[in-house]
């Protein structure tokens, strides 16, 4: 049995409060359902003295969304995502994805801004205090060894997993960001640094995978709709009922007659970030057939690139997500 360590709890109110509470206490954090924080603590795994509490802040709520845009708080639970009418009708790929996200519970307890800032997950971290202890930790934590690439030279390959960030980055959306010292949006694509194997410059890892400054918190996330697209979310998991993707799969596509114009695909489950695919413009412009297809499969293998860090060996997790990218594909194109 593990205990709890003693920490100070503060409840916000406001945004205000929160950002007060983040320049008064620099090693707090920020707990919004508190579904996998609370598990990372309980393990010994993080530690914080303060947690701040961002479930009852008011400017956090809002959830709008019509043919002309989506606005999602950050302390928006997934259950209310999920079961969002105008959600479902314009952004199917968020509310598939919200629905997708653990079991029941965890969906009425966990919210927006936890799910896009959840913590990557590897075998070797993911375990208890005595655990980790037995195989002298690994660099995410104290050690000082990558046990999943032991000549890694201090990077880390914990896996991202949250489902939403594929979904919203086939939308192309924005989060907004708010700190003591101002606010500023940025596209959600750039608030993830973990090493993929397609970025020019590698800034971050498994460990080091948001870009996110101190005392900075996710206040919303927004995205502007593209006339005529749609979009689908589909993933695939040990356990149907209650389970981390093996391999998530977003999708947004539009079809003009006979002709593919936009095709946008996105991965979660597989890197240290949610991979958004480079490349699908050029399978653009004629009609979906097998070429378009393995086009895809060569863009999923050169850019998905999974280590054995989950209970899954890596290379089935690249072609689980690929099938399931074209399986999306075919589906969408063809309603
Ligand atoms: C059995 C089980 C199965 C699960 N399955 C899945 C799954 O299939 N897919 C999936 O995506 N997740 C899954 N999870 C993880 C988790 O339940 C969800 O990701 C959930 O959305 C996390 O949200 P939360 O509000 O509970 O986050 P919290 O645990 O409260 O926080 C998570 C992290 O985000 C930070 N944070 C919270 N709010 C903000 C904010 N506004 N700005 C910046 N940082 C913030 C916290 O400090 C913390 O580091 C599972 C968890 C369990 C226990
Ligand atoms: S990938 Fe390596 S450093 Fe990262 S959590 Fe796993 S074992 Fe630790």
């Amino acid at each position: 049995m593990e205990a709890l360590h003693d920490f100070e709890l503060v409840r916000a109110a406001t945004l205000d409060d929160v950002l007060k509470a983040r320049a008064a206490h620099p090693q707090s954090a920020l707990v919004g359902g508190g579904t996998d924080l609370m598990v990372n603590i309980r393990r010994g795994i993080v530690t914080p003295p303060v947690l701040i509490d961002v479930t009852q802040v008011g400017e956090l709520q809002a959830v709008n969304a019509d043919e002309g845009a989506l606005e999602i708080g950050a302390s928006v639970t997934l259950n209310t995502l999920a079961q969002d009418d105008a959600m479902r009708r314009h952004y199917p790929v968020v509310a598939e994805a919200a629905h997708a996200i653990a079991g029941p519970t965890q969906r009425n307890m966990g919210t927006v801004g936890g799910n896009l800032c959840l913590d990557t997950r590897c075998i070797f971290y993911n375990q208890s205090e005595w655990w980790r202890s037995a195989n002298n930790h690994c660099l995410k934590t104290t050690g000082d060894t990558c046990h999943v690439a032991p000549k890694s030279h201090g990077v880390c390959f914990a896996t991202y997993s949250g489902d939403l960030a594929p979904a919203l980055l086939v939308l192309g959306a924005e989060v907004d960001i708010a700190s003591p010292s101002g606010t500023r949006t940025i596209p959600l694509n750039d608030l993830y640094i973990g090493y993929a194997r397609h970025d020019d410059a590698v800034e971050g890892d498994g460990k080091n995978f948001l870009s996110l400054e101190a005392g900075e918190i996710v206040t919303a996330v927004r995205a502007a709709n593209t006339s005529g697209l749609t979009s689908a979310y589909d993933k695939i998991r040990i356990r149907r009922s209650i389970e981390y993707p093996v391999a998530g799969v977003a999708v947004a596509l539009l079809r003009d007659g006979d002709a593919l114009v936009d095709l946008r695909v996105a991965v979660t489950g597989t890197n240290p970030r949610p991979v958004l695919l480079e490349g699908t413009a050029e399978l653009c412009g004629g009609p979906l057939n097998d070429d378009v297809l393995q086009g895809l499969d060569a863009l999923a293998r050169d850019q998905i690139m999974p280590m054995k860090t989950t209970f899954t060996p890596g290379h089935y997790r690249r072609r689980v997500a690929s099938v399931l990218a074209q399986r999306l594909v075919t589906r969408l194109y063809a309603e």
